[in-house]
């Protein structure tokens, strides 16, 4: 009886032992885990503060807590791309203490998904950053970040990964479609992700962001049979282009082309304006694409008319 006994204590060591060894990430899954209780903790404190303690404000001598509530949801997803060279260097730099950055997925260039923290958690994506009057992005949102040098295309299986991703984390949270936006839309005088590769018109008709109607007719009215059509599979996403985006080389402010000013325009849409020329920059970053700069063309204009009525 002793032997089996041995026999069986022998192999619970190994098994620990080579799953261990199997995962390189083991001491911070620890750490992490360690942090989930700490926070699990501040989840249990219960309102007001406990007798004897000063307190704020005037409350009641009885402590009356609700039966009905469950925890906050995310209502907004962040899309980034690494600016790194593979997933196991972000995978590193998001479990190193020092760099105090997170995402709640990185989604590799092979389309595998790893989720790092749990989405009801707050993890440090978005750094400073703005998006309509909503200044604690990371406490609303969930980050995403894709496997990208910051200048390569975004491969089919990565986008198909992510496309999977976010109709589950839409169903789930009920996020709206507005909110599905990138990390240089909430902080453009400092972000330029996702680059402009990234096919943000292709996630606009799976319901993940808002586009502009095609073809727009002079004052950026949708002309007949115009559409933001649904239907198109993620594998076709690489023949879903900006093709009928013409490239401009004249430079307009025609007031005319805009109902409102352009930063009244870049505001309701959800952009930060103080900076206006970075403003202008991050939203043809994403809606434009074929030129990224600091200027509005005819072209330009006539799509920011059309697409702010979509935000009202
Ligand atoms: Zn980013």
């Amino acid at each position: 009886m002793k032997r089996i006994n041995a026999i069986i204590l022998s192999f619970a060591i190994i098994s620990v032992i080579v799953s261990c060894a199997g995962n390189p990430y083991a001491p911070t899954n620890r750490v992490h885990k360690k942090q989930i209780k700490t926070l699990t903790k501040e989840l249990k404190v219960l309102p007001p503060p406990p007798p004897g303690t000063t307190a704020k404000f005037n409350y009641a001598e009885d402590w009356v807590g609700t039966t009905n509530f469950s925890l906050r949801r995310p209502n907004l997803v962040v899309i980034h791309h690494t600016a790194q060279n593979s997933v196991d260097q972000t995978l590193k730099t998001f479990t190193l203490p020092r760099t105090q950055v997170s995402s709640h997925y990185v989604i590799g260039r092979n389309g595998e998904i790893y989720q790092m923290l749990n989405d009801l958690y707050r993890a440090w994506h978005g750094g400073s950053g703005q998006w309509g009057s909503n200044t604690d992005i990371n406490s609303a949102s969930i980050g995403i970040e894709l496997d990208n040098n910051g200048f390569e295309e975004f491969s089919p299986l990565q986008i198909a990964s992510l496309l999977n991703l976010l109709e589950d984390l839409k169903t789930k949270y009920k996020i709206p479609a507005a909110n599905f936006i990138g990390h240089s839309d909430i902080a453009p005088t400092r972000k330029n992700d996702p680059n402009r590769t990234f096919p943000w018109k292709l996630l606009a008709l799976k319901g993940f962001g808002l586009w502009y109607d095609e073809p727009i007719d002079i004052i950026g009215k949708p002309l007949e049979g115009s559409s933001t059509a649904v239907g198109i599979e993620p594998s076709e996403f690489s023949s879903v282009s900006n093709d009928s985006v013409p490239t401009s080389d004249s430079v307009s402010q025609n007031p005319e082309l805009l109902d409102v000013s352009p930063a009244i325009a870049l505001k309701i849409i959800g952009y930060d304006v103080t900076d206006l020329p970075a403003a202008i920059k991050a939203f043809k970053l994403h809606f434009i694409q074929t030129e990224v700069d600091t200027n509005l063309t005819d072209h330009d204009l006539r799509v920011l008319n059309n697409l702010y009525k979509k935000y009202l």
